[in-house]
């Protein structure tokens, strides 16, 4: 079974084709980070206009790159039903409607967050993850520590109220005044944080630990501290180099001490639920971040239990937006028939807790 698929839910359009029997046959991302860069997040309708802009473009590419004729060799259309933007996600899904219409192709919609967690199955081969394991989904819209039970049963272990990961990697990086870069304001401030520097980091008030000892995450009092440092000393302009790289240095720390901590507490609820995990999968585009794998590598040693928990990360390509997971997510439906109507509507808001059994 071969699925293309398409996903546009945030400010990448992205087209793929995937196999069923594992092979990616394309995978092509347009990006449109410098368009929003003047306006500190992603502005809707200026997303919506460049999905407009390049869905084609994404689909006749993903088609030629996977040299696979559509009228033969596709079996299904799959798309990114939610959670997202709402009109960004109509860009997707009208693509993959119509181009399903005209083919008279089958078109299962896909929740986007359950692609981010499915898609160790794909490219952890022949190890993939076994249910039940752990995953920590961090990236541009979500903070979440999830249970995955089964390919579509997910128990939300841990949340934000507020601001997400990717999103206060993304601030802070732009308070910082970190340039711009193609992959993005929070692998910006990681680089940034990573520079060897000789001589004096100055030493800063601890930063909040937000939630401690409970199962949920919070971010928007770590990008205040940093606003708040900076307002202290009346601006950027007022703090040198070294001081700004231990706030940088300071912020990555606490954010992902957050994630530690949290897994660590994730384990315990497990125990005492007697639910036996065995792996731990971290994607989104926030763990993408070299530190961040490093430091719950280490994290997991500090567990005491017999059997060693193995920490699974796909390929950075693959854990911000992409439609290889969207494809990927499809194809257990594809291959039962489970499939959606061709007036299937969209879900902005979806909670993937609420995925039906
Ligand atoms: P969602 O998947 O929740 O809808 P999204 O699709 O916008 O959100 P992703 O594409 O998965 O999110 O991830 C984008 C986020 O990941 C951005 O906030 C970006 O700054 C962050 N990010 C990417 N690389 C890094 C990195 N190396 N360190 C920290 N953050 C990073
Ligand atoms: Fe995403």
């Amino acid at each position: 079974t071969c699925s293309c698929a398409v996903e546009s839910s945030a400010d990448d359009t992205c087209a793929a084709v995937v196999t069923s029997s594992r092979q990616i046959l394309s995978n092509v991302v347009i990006k449109q980070n410098d368009l929003h860069e003047g306006y500190g997040g992603i502005h809707p309708m200026v997303a919506i206009q460049a999905h407009q802009r390049n869905m084609p473009i994404a689909v006749k590419r993903a088609l030629r790159e996977a040299n696979v004729d559509i009228r033969k060799d596709i079996d299904g259309i799959a798309f990114t039903r939610g959670p997202g933007i709402g009109g960004c996600l109509s860009v997707g899904s009208n693509a993959a409607k119509t181009l399903a219409a005209s083919l008279d192709l089958p078109v299962v919609g896909v929740h986007h967050m359950q692609a981010h967690a499915l898609t160790p199955l794909l490219t952890s081969w022949p190890n993939p993850p076994k249910f039940p394991f752990l995953t920590l989904l961090v990236s541009g819209g979500h903070t979440l520590l999830l249970l995955a039970k089964s390919l579509n049963s997910f128990r939300i272990l841990a949340t934000t109220p507020d601001e997400s990961i990717g999103r206060s990697f993304d601030k802070v990086s732009r308070m910082l005044g970190l340039p711009w870069t193609a992959r993005g304001p929070g692998a910006a401030l990681e680089q940034f944080c990573a520079q060897p520097r000789e001589g004096e980091v100055p030493e800063l008030p601890p930063y909040p630990r937000p939630f401690k000892g409970q199962l949920a995450f919070s971010y928007s009092s770590l990008h205040s501290y940093v606003e708040r440092y900076i307002d202290s000393k009346g601006g950027l302009e007022n703090i040198d180099l070294p001081a700004r790289l231990a706030l940088a240095r300071g912020f990555q720390t606490a954010a992902v001490a957050q994630l530690e901590e949290k897994v660590l507490l994730a384990f315990q609820w497990c125990s005492e639920n007697n639910v036996q995990v065995g792996d731990v999968v971290v994607s989104g585009g926030v763990a993408s971040n070299t530190y961040l794998r490093e430091r719950l590598a280490a994290c997991l040693t500090k567990l005491d239990i017999s059997n060693p928990i193995s920490l699974n990360f796909p390929p950075p390509a693959l854990c911000t937006d992409n439609a290889v997971m969207i494809a990927w997510a499809s194809m257990h439906r594809f291959l039962a028939r489970d499939y959606d109507d061709y007036t299937i509507d969209l879900l902005a808001k979806w909670n993937i807790d609420t995925l039906s059994p």
